[in-house]
């Protein structure tokens, strides 16, 4: 019989793990569970924006799914796993068999305990259903509480909609997860000098509703009156549904499903990918949770190769996070803290470039960099920065070079073997991949030129 597979969540991790399974076994069933649409978050700003349609959000329709042979079940959700007699229960009181399942549950965003913050109106903008919200009313002054990752994504989208727009976020600095804070605070001044309000180290009491407004107290007895709150205080891992079910999470606050190198949780037979798996770190060796889109992409693929038989071993994920807001460009990885390691930094805060270097002797271990959008070296070199940390190649008299041409990461790079490496490795053996085209080949090209394409091709900013 044909090996039954379960993906549950349709996000980046469980799509992914979808086309593997397809690209390697034609013949195996497969069955989607999922309470959202099939789409990619990290598009919704985009959405919000305006720039793009609704179904430019989603990454697959009925006929792509018929096309790949799988069932769908989209508006359940799972309550409950029983790994020994390999079913799940959905909350409409059916079951589920499976041979192989995959959780890919993604994570939620998180709400603190504050006095009227789960009231009406209250948004996350985490879901595409809270993207709708936020649209569905014109915003005049919206207040976005915590200046972390997900607030940055949205910001320009919420600017572009709202005459004001102020942060509250409870740490000394914005980004805290991000940056150090000698680039935070070159962002935080950034925003400011574009208009966007930002208090740091503001703590938010209590919400209440004043005439159709909300108005927020702040500790120190200060308030604020604004028409639109968007809740971006972090995001915790689904998994209430596992209660029970023997199968082993991670401890503390935003733990996930612990997974080996293959993905597999404690449960045989039953894989965990994405935000909600707490798997390798690549450079610690630890399992930790790194809620970001190309580690979901990588741990369905590799998940999906094992359940399909495969023996794939998954080295880890690099810590990463690269935005853009109000113009101005930012990301750090791996060890970009550096505490008690030889750093590099460079400063200028005049042309807003900052970029951290953290050593291990000569192999960068960590890094940030800061500078405008319209930089040509500064979007070129982040993926590099990133191949030299992520290879961890030994960059020997460079090392001396780049800190004595810190702004010249390019030659380091070229030099190095990173390039050489990256081009060999392949996260999974062999082509594994279902061909790749477009989903949606009705959807016309976008003409609409972005400000980056005349300095692509001049090599000037503009
Ligand atoms: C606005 C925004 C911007 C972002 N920008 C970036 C970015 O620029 N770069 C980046 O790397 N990352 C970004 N991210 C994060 C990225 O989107 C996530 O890391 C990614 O979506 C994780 O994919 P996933 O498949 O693990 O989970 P998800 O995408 O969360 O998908 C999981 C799905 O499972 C469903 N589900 C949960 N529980 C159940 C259940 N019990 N039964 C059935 N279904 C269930 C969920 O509702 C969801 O639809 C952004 C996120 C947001 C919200």
């Amino acid at each position: 019989m044909a090996t039954r597979h379960l993906i549950v969540g349709a996000g980046p991790a469980g799509i992914n793990a979808i086309e593997t399974l397809r690209a390697i076994d034609a013949e195996s069933q497969i069955a989607l569970v999922c309470d959202e649409p099939a789409y990619a978050r990290m598009v919704l700003p985009y959405y919000l924006e305006g720039k793009i349609e609704e179904r430019g959000v989603m990454t697959g329709d009925d006929s792509w799914f018929k096309d790949l042979g799988v069932s769908t079940h989209f508006g359940v959700r799972i309550s409950s796993v029983d790994p020994g007699a390999r079913r799940v229960t959905l909350d409409d009181g059916n079951h589920l068999d499976y041979d192989r399942l995959l959780l890919a549950t993604g994570s939620r965003a998180a709400r603190p305990s504050i006095d009227g913050l789960d009231g009406p109106g209250i948004i996350n903008l985490w879901t595409l259903g809270d993207a709708k919200e936020f649209l569905s009313e014109p915003r005049s002054h919206t207040v976005i509480v915590g200046a972390g990752f997900i607030a940055f994504t949205v910001l320009d989208a919420i600017v572009a909609r709202c005459e004001k727009v102020t942060f509250l976020e409870i740490e000394s600095q914005v980004l805290p997860n991000m940056l150090d804070s000698a680039s935070a605070a070159l962002m935080k001044e950034h925003l400011e000098n574009r208009g966007v309000e930002v208090r740091t180290g503001a703590r938010l009491e209590s919400l209440e509703q004043v005439d159709g407004r909300r108005r927020l107290q702040l500790s120190g007895g200060e308030s604020l009156d604004c028409d639109a709150v968007v809740v971006a205080a972090g995001v915790a891992p689904n998994v209430g549904f596992l209660e029970g079910s023997g199968i082993e999470l991670g401890s503390g606050p935003g733990a996930g499903i612990l997974v080996d190198d293959r993905l597999q949780t404690s449960a045989e037979g039953v894989y965990a990918a994405g935000d909600v798996a707490q798997a390798a770190d690549l450079q610690s060796g630890e399992r930790r949770v790194h809620a970001v889109q190309p580690t979901a992409v990588d741990h369905g693929r590799v998940a999906a190769a094992n359940m399909a038989g495969h023996d794939v071993r998954y080295a880890g994920s690099l810590i990463m996070n690269i935005l853009a807001a109000q113009g101005l460009e930012a990301c750090s990885f791996g060890d970009w803290r550096g505490v008690g390691r030889e750093v590099t930094v460079v400063e200028n805060s005049q042309n807003q470039i900052y970029r951290k270097y953290v050593w291990n002797d000569d192999v960068l271990v960590g890094g940030i960099l800061v500078g405008p959008t319209l930089a040509v070296t500064s979007v070129n070199d982040v993926g590099m920065l990133k191949g030299l940390i992520q290879t961890g190649v030994h960059l020997g008299p460079w090392r001396a070079y780049l800190e004595e041409n810190p702004l010249d990461l390019r030659r380091v790079y070229v030099a190095s073997p990173a390039g050489a490496i990256l081009l060999e490795s392949t996260l999974l053996t062999g082509r594994i991949s279902s061909g790749g085209g477009y989903r949606f080949p009705s959807l016309p090209a976008s003409r609409r030129r972005s400000a980056h394409h005349a300095t692509l091709l001049t090599g000037k900013p503009t």
